[in-house]
Parts: C-alpha cells; sequence; structure tokens
C-alpha cells in the first residue's frame, strides 16, 4: 500500500475510520520525528500486529518549556515519511501548529499525582502537554492500539493511566528501549552531543548496567544501588546527573527494597542536552544468563 500522507486531522480520522470499517485493525505510533531505529522499532511492532498502521510526526510546542530546544529540535520530514513507509507505515499524520493548537485554544489533560516527580519535577509543564497532545493524536487517529516506548518511562506510565482513567478505548503498548551498539539509548537528542560529551554519555548506560549487576548479585537495598549509579555517572566529568532514582513502576514512588516491580530512572545533562535512561529490573528475572559485555537490542545488558 502506497503511503498516505496528511496534516488534516479530518482526513486523518477519515482513513483510519475508513479502515476500521472494513475490519482492519490500525496501530498507531505517535512521534515527534527525527525518526531513529526506537522509533521504528514501534512502526514495524505496529505492522507486525495490526493489519494498518499510522505514524505521526509533530513536535508539540506545549510540551517544551520556554528555554527549552523547541526551536532546534530536528525536523526532516521528507526523510521520516521514507523511513516510516519502510518500516511498514500506511499512514502520516504530520499537522501543523495552526491545526493542532487554534486561536483561542484552551483545553488541557492534567494527571495529578504521577507528574510531579522525576521529570515532572524539573520540567512541571511538560506532561500536560504530553498528555494533552496524546489525547488530541488519539481523537484524530482512532487506532485500536497505540505503541510508545520503555525509553520515556514515565510517560508511558502516565499515558496508560490516562487511558485507564478516561476510558479511552484504546490499548497501550510499550516495547523495550533501543540501544546504539555501545549501549546509549537511541534519542533524537543523541545529536546535540560533541564527540566528547557522546562518549561520556555512556554512562548513563553503566549506571544502569551497574544496578542491574549488583541486583542479580542478590543486592535488593535501593540505596546501595542507588549509591553506585551515582557514582558511575560521576565517572564522567561533563554528565551532571539531575535524578537518580529506583521506582515502582506503577507509582512512580522510590522504593527501598528492590523488586521485579522496580524500575531504575535517570536523568543527566551534558551542557544543554538532557538525557534519560532507565532500566526495567524485571528484566533482570527474565534473562536465564550472566550479562555479556557485548550489548544488544534492551536493556542495561541486553
Ligand atoms: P519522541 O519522538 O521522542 O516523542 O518519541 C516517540 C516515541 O518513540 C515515544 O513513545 C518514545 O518512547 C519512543 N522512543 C524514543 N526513543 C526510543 C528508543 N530508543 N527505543 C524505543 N522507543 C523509543
Amino acid at each position: 500500500m502506497a503511503l498516505k500522507r496528511t496534516p488534516d486531522p479530518q482526513e486523518a480520522r477519515a482513513v483510519v475510520q475508513g479502515w476500521r470499517a472494513q475490519g482492519l485493525s490500525v496501530g498507531f505510533a505517535p512521534t515527534m520525528g527525527a525518526l531513529h531505529e526506537g522509533h521504528l522499532s514501534l512502526v514495524r511492532a505496529s505492522a507486525e500486529e495490526c493489519d494498518r498502521t499510522a505514524v505521526s510526526i509533530y513536535v508539540n510546542p506545549t510540551q517544551f518549556a520556554p528555554n527549552e530546544d523547541l526551536q532546534s529540535y530536528p525536523r526532516q520530514l521528507e526523510a521520516d515519511c521514507r523511513l516510516a513507509e519502510r518500516a511498514g507505515a500506511d499512514l502520516v499524520f504530520h499537522p501543523s501548529d495552526e491545526l493542532m493548537y487554534p486561536e483561542g485554544f484552551s483545553t488541557y489533560v492534567i494527571q495529578e499525582g504521577l507528574t510531579q516527580t522525576l521529570e515532572g519535577a524539573s520540567r512541571p509543564t511538560h506532561f500536560r502537554g504530553v498528555l494533552t497532545i496524546v489525547c488530541k493524536l488519539l481523537h484524530c487517529v482512532p487506532a485500536d492500539r497505540a505503541y510508545f516506548g520503555h525509553k520515556d518511562f514515565q510517560q508511558s506510565v502516565i499515558v496508560r493511566r490516562m487511558a485507564r482513567d478516561l476510558n479511552m478505548p484504546i490499548e497501550i503498548r510499550v516495547l523495550p528501549t533501543v540501544r546504539e551498539k555501545d549501549g546509549l539509548a537511541m534519542s533524537s537528542r543523541n545529536k546535540y552531543l560533541s564527540p566528547e560529551e557522546r562518549r561520556q554519555a555512556l554512562c548513563l548506560y553503566e549506571a544502569l548496567r551497574k544496578a542491574d549487576s549488583l541486583y542479580r548479585g542478590g543486592q535488593t537495598d535501593a540505596e546501595t544501588l542507588r549509591r553506585a549509579m551515582a557514582a558511575a555517572l560521576g565517572a564522567a566529568p561533563l554528565a551532571e546527573p539531575d535524578y537518580v532514582e529506583i521506582v515502582d513502576k506503577e507509582t512512580l514512588a522510590p522504593v527501598q527494597v528492590v523488586s521485579a516491580r522496580a524500575v531504575a530512572v535517570l536523568a543527566v545533562r551534558f551542557g544543554e542536552t538532557r538525557l534519560i535512561d532507565n532500566y526495567p529490573f524485571s528484566e533482570a528475572a527474565e534473562r536465564r544468563h550472566p550479562p555479556s559485555s557485548a550489548p544488544r537490542a534492551s536493556g542495561p545488558v541486553g
């Protein structure tokens, strides 16, 4: 099927409704573009699990604070459409700011309780913007399933909660983090890093690997793991940690004892660039083999 492209919310909705009226299942991967293998893993999963796949490409201004990188965020619509099509997309929805936030726009989605910690502590209006645009996009692209990355762990928890709380008729699928060969989590923002920052950015992965290996060695004291992660970040002189925590995978509350319900989360600044990464300890239980030094597709040790 040839790729259909549209900036028009009504047209996107008509295309998706048409598919569903034919009995076809529809998957949807919302993105801000500058597509990399992390995004494309969502598109491929959707293409495998659903009859039709939609991708949105929209750099959403309401999730950026005034001092953040909205203006410089990479934009490459033509290349993104080619990448999305090759990964199995049938529809790319790429609205403009005027269409998404017309004059007089004043309605937002606010989640209480999960949005003030971690990312929300540093970026107080971020999740209001994220939930508002995800809610809007799901109305424009009324799919059966929406695909998100575990890379943005807190976002995935909050989006799931919104879907549940607001009875949204959609299944939320969250897929593992895709990493560069050396272990750095793929991110559109990695492009901002200088070569030296890029080298040192590996400390995020090293910190998560450290937590994983201590946990698999039997250490379940969260503070011990947290200190070990902070020490790993401390080995990179250019890294300025924002937070290093181990939290419950649903409540996001810090835990004292690490279990398969826990997720190690961190945010680190390198100059102007802010990187996040995380490790769900459930992955340690899923792996039967000891960690290999060769990085693979998802968690800190593969
Ligand atoms: P973004 O374009 O950054 O808003 O991301 C769009 C979607 O892709 C979100 O659900 C992200 O969690 C997901 N994503 C971003 N990076 C990765 C990655 N490295 N691995 C898997 N999913 C990712």
